[in-house]
């Protein structure tokens, strides 16, 4: 049985990361999706909302399993059996960055292989950061996030607003 990891920080999740999802679950037999805990980038959204907000679009995906981790990468993907990594790829500029920490992996943990899925190309723009900054100045993000989850994500973004902290200013 393959067992696939997809990794990330899923600050929300976008339907860019949901279509990776899709395809890769298609290509394992189990993926677990796992949500990084200590990340140098500060998350707007906790880990339990990020890893619920994953739940909630993923739930009609029978082999797809969401859970959250902190250190490092290859080591959840050997607790959870996994042999294969699953990363997205965007652009150019995606490439560099992902090269390097897919080299890193493999000289730490030869056991698992990197798969880079090419972006969809409807959704090639799209990140996380994207929809925090279209959101926190209250632009619509229906077209970047699964519809499960809009109006969690700008409720989020409104909660932000209401207690006075300025989410684009905490992006
Ligand atoms: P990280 O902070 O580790 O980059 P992200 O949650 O932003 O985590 O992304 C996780 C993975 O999903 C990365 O490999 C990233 O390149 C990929 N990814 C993000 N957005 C898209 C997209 N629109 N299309 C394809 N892959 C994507």
């Amino acid at each position: 049985m393959a067992i696939g990891i997809y990794p990330g920080s899923f600050d929300p999740v976008t339907k860019g990361h949901l279509d990776v999802i899709k395809r890769a679950s298609k290509i394992v037999d189990r993926l677990v999706v796992a949500v990084l805990v200590n990340n140098s980038k500060s998350p707007l959204f906790t880990t339990q909302e990020r890893v619920d907000l994953l739940q909630r679009v993923t739930k009609e995906i029978e082999n797809v399993e969401i859970v959250s981790y902190q250190g490092l990468t290859v080591e959840i993907a050997r607790k959870y059996g996994a042999t294969v990594m699953i990363r997205g790829l965007r652009a150019v500029t995606d490439f560099e960055y992902e090269l390097q920490i897919a080299q890193t992996n493999r000289i730490i943990a030869p056991d698992i292989d990197t798969i880079f899925l090419t972006t969809n190309l409807k959704y090639a723009y799209l990140s996380s950061s994207i929809v925090k900054e279209v959101s926190c100045f209250d632009g619509d993000i229906s077209r970047f996030v699964p519809e499960e989850i809009l109006e969690l994500v700008q409720q989020k973004m409104r909660a932000y607003r209401l207690q006075g902290i300025d989410a684009c200013d905490a992006l």
